[in-house]
């Protein structure tokens, strides 16, 4: 009797002391995984705050670092588009699938969700075995494959592409990426050497308009805003301009030229070389134009081409 009594006595107490040791390994992984989660990757936005669960951004943020050069911005920007955060009550976000076979908060197919996890282990944190409508598994097999599609290259748009074939949707995510991105880490200059014109507002934007066709992006900004050279370059034109008032255009290395009108005065001369960020006038309310703004065109190979989107595709708004 007593045998048995201290027999369960000790089993009871290696239970326990097996219960500590597990607890232990689990806050110590919980640890480990937070202590990686820090330093990398672009400081969230007031809008990112304020729209993106806790437990998710830490989700997030933790994936990206698994592959190089992918910032958690991206990946939580599919999660808005996707599900709102796994908020969004559809078939298929919580249990069950969509019309396309599509589950979980990342609307993983299930075929895709396994090939994924076959090749990369998860992290642990999710479930066993990994599952698509597990916040934790679905956020870290979507970083995996966004690797696997590009993002570890660098080419973030064929990366999202894979995710939904549709250009419209590769735009969508990259918007919502910028809007999550705290503006101190937005960068000045794009890699290629890119950027903004003016601090403004979008106002009437490329495309057809009463009957023409508006061939840049209007900003609108205060008469006497700096107006920046978007772009090292060389000016090719200085002065008076009909219907842009006053203008100022430049030329690249390679051949782009952008365009600034309805200036209310230039601080360049045909001929020089400017740097890009380097102010080249003020805005204005000359020409054929309503209003105090910046007329903004990008010529590429000789046609003009949507400066907003051209900008999208550097991974920063050009305006708002
Ligand atoms: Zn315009």
């Amino acid at each position: 009797m007593t045998a048995v009594v201290r027999l369960i006595t000790t089993a009871a107490a290696a239970f326990l002391l097996l219960l500590v040791t597990l607890i232990a390994a689990v806050t110590g992984t919980v640890a480990a995984l937070t202590g990686s989660s820090g330093g990398s990757g672009s400081t969230p936005s007031e809008a990112a705050l304020a729209d993106i669960p806790a437990d998710y951004l830490a989700l997030y943020q933790h994936a990206a670092p698994l592959c190089p050069g992918l910032d958690w911005a991206v990946i939580a920007a599919i999660g808005k588009i996707e599900t709102d955060h796994g908020r969004l009550d559809a078939p298929g976000v919580h249990d069950g699938e969509n019309f396309a076979g599509a589950g979980g908060p990342m609307q993983f197919l299930a075929p895709t969700f396994d090939s994924v996890t076959a090749e990369h282990p998860l992290p642990p944190g999710g479930a066993t075995p990994p599952s698509r409508y597990h916040p934790h598994d679905a956020i870290h097999a979507a970083a995996f494959y966004l690797c696997d599609s590009g993002a570890r290259h660098g080419d973030l748009r064929s990366a999202i592409f894979a995710y939904n074939h549709a250009d419209w949707y590769v735009s969508k995510v990259l918007a919502q990426a910028e809007d999550y991105r705290a503006a101190a880490s937005t960068p000045a200059t794009s890699p290629d050497g890119w950027s903004v014109p003016v601090q403004g507002r979008c106002t009437s934007g490329f495309g057809p308009r009463e009957g023409e066709f508006h061939e840049g992006q209007d900003l609108a900004a205060p008469i006497g805003t700096p107006i920046l050279a978007a772009h090292d370059g060389t000016v090719i034109n200085a002065g008076p301009a009909s219907g842009y008032g006053l203008w100022v255009r430049i030329q690249q290395p390679d051949g782009t030229v952008t365009t600034y009108g309805h200036n209310h005065r230039n601080n360049v001369v045909e001929g020089q070389a400017v740097r890009s960020g380097q102010p080249i006038g003020v805005v204005g309310n000359r020409g054929q134009s309503t209003g105090a703004h910046l007329h903004f065109q990008i010529e590429v190979d000789g046609r003009p081409v949507d400066p907003a989107e051209f900008y999208t595709q550097r991974g920063f708004r050009m305006c708002r």
